[in-house]
């Protein structure tokens, strides 16, 4: 989470713009009816009730970004500051994010950002598997939307989510899956790589090199 100083006056959520932003990236292929279908999905969970997530939310994350990305970020699910500002990855795991794009050429507005659950889990806890199940669906839609090049899930709930396996992330990590079609990688989430850099910085890195590859096909 941004460590807002001491006193620093926050905007109540409902001043702030959650909307969702979808960007069309000059150049990208034809995008269609993406963003209205994605506007659909987000407005969609806006109104979710079908997991007791729900109940302690304050906005929805449904996930936004590029409507033609070369690579679809999936994490585990929104934090304080996400569920603040119903954007994804904002928080200090989010900015740590942002300084792993650079150096594979990638820009945020370049890529799509979402969650396994779009609701906040109280004291971010892990989310449930009946909750992961609930949501699932709407990641299902935004994938089957925006048809990413490859698939790089964030930690160890992403990647057992979209792969569908008990496997431990260490067993996941440093190759390609496939998931209908789509080449997956997994790596670290950005948390645990804050909380043991000297660790996970170096498997990380070899991950993103293989994302690297992959978008060089
Ligand atoms: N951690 C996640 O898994 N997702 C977010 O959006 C923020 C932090
Ligand atoms: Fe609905 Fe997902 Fe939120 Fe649960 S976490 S209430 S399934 S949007």
């Amino acid at each position: 989470m941004t460590a807002a100083a001491a006193g620093e006056p926050q905007a109540p959520a409902a001043l702030v713009d959650s909307a969702p932003r979808f960007v069309h990236v000059e150049g990208g292929a034809p995008v269609e009816n993406r963003s209205t279908v994605l506007a659909t999905i987000a407005a969609e969970v806006a109104g979710c009730v079908k997991c007791g997530l729900s109940a302690n939310r304050t906005v929805t994350v449904p996930g936004e970004g590029a409507l033609d990305p070369p690579v679809m970020f999936v994490g585990e699910g929104p934090g304080a500051e996400e569920d603040r500002t119903g954007r994804p990855f904002v928080g200090a795991a989010g900015q740590y994010l942002d300084t792993w794009l650079k150096p594979i050429g990638l820009t945020r507005q370049q890529v799509f950002i979402a969650n396994c659950v779009k609701c906040r889990p109280p004291q971010n806890r892990e989310p449930h598997p009946d909750e992961i199940g609930a949501c699932l669906p709407y990641l299902e839609l935004q994938i089957a939307a925006i048809k990413p090049k490859v698939i790089c899930c964030l930690g160890r709930i992403a990647a057992q989510t979209l792969l569908g396996t008990a496997s431990s992330l260490g067993a996941l990590r440093g190759k390609v899956h496939q998931r209908k079609g789509i080449p997956v990688v997994v790596t670290y989430h950005p948390s645990a790589v804050l909380r043991d850099k000297a660790g996970l910085r170096k498997p990380v890195w070899d991950d993103l090199r293989l994302l690297q590859r992959l978008l060089e096909q």
